[in-house]
């Protein structure tokens, strides 16, 4: 897996995508860039249509035989995902970073979580009924753990999958399915990698009857519009506040959501995008959380995904900038090619600002002071996009006071986390 540049991966596209259990055809290659970089540092295949539509008529065929009833040998499968993704962590994280551009530690803690979600479905039922050929289609930010918290639940419940992943980050995927060829039988778990027309062509195909979703609002309409008649689950851009009550710990709300707001650089769908602090904290809150950023420095400062996210979040700061806001931290910025931002804290925005009305998925805290809790309830709440929120007080009463006022899908109190595979979450 080296051409001896110390790049993971040669220039010319190694991986295969899978199709009916073994390497389909494609026409043509795409680029990949490398984030650290900003330059292609391999090729992935462009999936034919004619590869497409065998991919979704295996799926189609092996869900008609006993794949769909057998439940004992579907659970044996998934604990064999596990196994596979786990023995080929190393291998596996190593195409990640590279793609994605989080650190090896944090691959290799991705790998993992994708791990979990075949072992916790092999373990436990997924409490929906077997649809057919479902289409996973995935976002850049996790391209393995996102893709696998939808495909062991579709494959534990008897569906067959066809699984698209992100063009910004197709390898991991790919490599994903040429290791599960050995575990899985042929065609339920099919691997086409292309860019953004082979998702729709894909949603559309007349034998999918499922769409599991991940990404940005924009294109989860587009899909939306494509999938009817199909079962479709969605899963969206977010926009979560956090709320400090006047009796909080501004220092050790500072750490946990610092800590929540720029895991995976914020590229994340469920963490702290927006917090209310009222007038009494600002300062020690804004002092904390800068701190906290100046600390962090450059130290393990990964790039952000792709250019085009690189270039919308340095808009948000300058848009935020131009409305007063006051960039307490900015820290941590190499002199680099590659899409590097610093983690960047910004006071005193307000509502109706982009950074605030908007997903920024990146690694930029908006800071919002208010002075008075109703007004503040009523602002976290104007989003449409809230799978989360969280309340920060000491006194646990008027915390869940405030939590019930929240409108959002999972509220934490104290902290503002992640949702594992036991959770009852919104939508799986
Ligand atoms: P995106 O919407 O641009 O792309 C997501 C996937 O859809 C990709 O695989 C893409 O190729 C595919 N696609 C593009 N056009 C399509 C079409 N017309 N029909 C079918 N598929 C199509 O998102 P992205 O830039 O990869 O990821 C970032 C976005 O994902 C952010 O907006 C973020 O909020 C969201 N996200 C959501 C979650 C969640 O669980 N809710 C998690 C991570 C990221």
């Amino acid at each position: 897996m080296s051409d001896g540049t110390g790049s993971p991966l040669g220039l010319a596209a190694e991986l295969t995508i899978t199709v009916d259990g073994a390497a389909g055809d494609h026409d043509g290659e795409f680029g990949v860039i490398d984030p650290a970089t900003g330059r292609v540092f391999a090729m992935a295949p462009e999936t034919t249509a004619e590869a497409l539509d065998t991919a979704v008529t295996a799926a189609d065929r092996v869900f008609r035989t006993e794949w769909r009833t057998g439940e004992e040998s579907r659970r044996a499968v998934l604990g064999a995902i596990a196994d596979t993704l786990m023995a080929s962590a190393g291998e596996l994280a190593g195409v990640l970073s590279s793609e994605q551009g989080k650190s090896r530690a944090d691959a290799l803690d991705e790998v993992a979580v994708a791990a979990r979600y075949a072992r916790y479905y092999a373990e436990n039922p997924a409490e929906r009924e077997a649809a057919g050929p479902v289409a996973v289609i995935t976002p850049w930010s996790f391209p393995l753990s996102i893709a696998f918290a939808s495909i062991a639940p579709a494959l534990r419940s008897g569906s067959t999958v066809v699984w698209k992943p992100s063009p910004h980050t197709p390898l991991s995927a790919l490599l994903a399915g040429e290791l599960l060829r050995s575990v899985l039988p042929p065609g339920v778990l099919n691997v086409v990698s292309g860019s953004d027309p082979l998702g729709a062509r894909l949603v559309a195909h007349p034998l999918v009857r499922e769409i599991g979703f991940t990404g940005s609002t924009a294109i989860g309409s587009k899909v939306a519009a494509l999938a009817a008649g199909k079962r479709l689950t969605l899963d969206l851009s977010g926009n979560d506040p956090v709320l400090l009550l006047d009796d909080a710990d501004p220092g050790r709300a500072a750490e946990r959501v610092f800590a929540a707001a720029f895991r995976n650089l914020g590229q994340v769908c469920v963490g702290p995008k927006r917090v209310y602090v009222p007038a009494s904290l600002r300062q020690p809150f804004v002092e904390a959380l800068t701190e906290l950023a100046r600390a962090a420095g450059s130290g393990g400062l990964a790039p952000i995904g792709t250019r085009a996210q690189f270039d919308r979040v340095a808009d948000l700061v300058a848009d935020a900038r131009a409305h007063q806001a006051v960039v307490t931290a900015c820290a941590g910025k190499p002199d680099s090619l590659g899409y590097f931002h610093g983690r960047t804290i910004l006071a005193d925005v307000t509502d109706g600002v982009r950074v605030v009305d908007e997903d920024q998925f990146g690694p930029v805290l908006p800071v919002i002071t208010y002075h008075d809790i109703d007004d503040a309830v009523q602002r976290a709440n104007v989003s449409s996009y809230r799978p989360g929120a969280s309340v920060f007080a000491t006194d646990p009463d008027r915390a869940l006071a405030v939590a019930g006022r929240l409108e959002a899908g999972t509220i934490w109190l104290g902290t503002h986390g992640t949702h594992p595979p036991e959770d009852p979450a919104p939508v799986r």
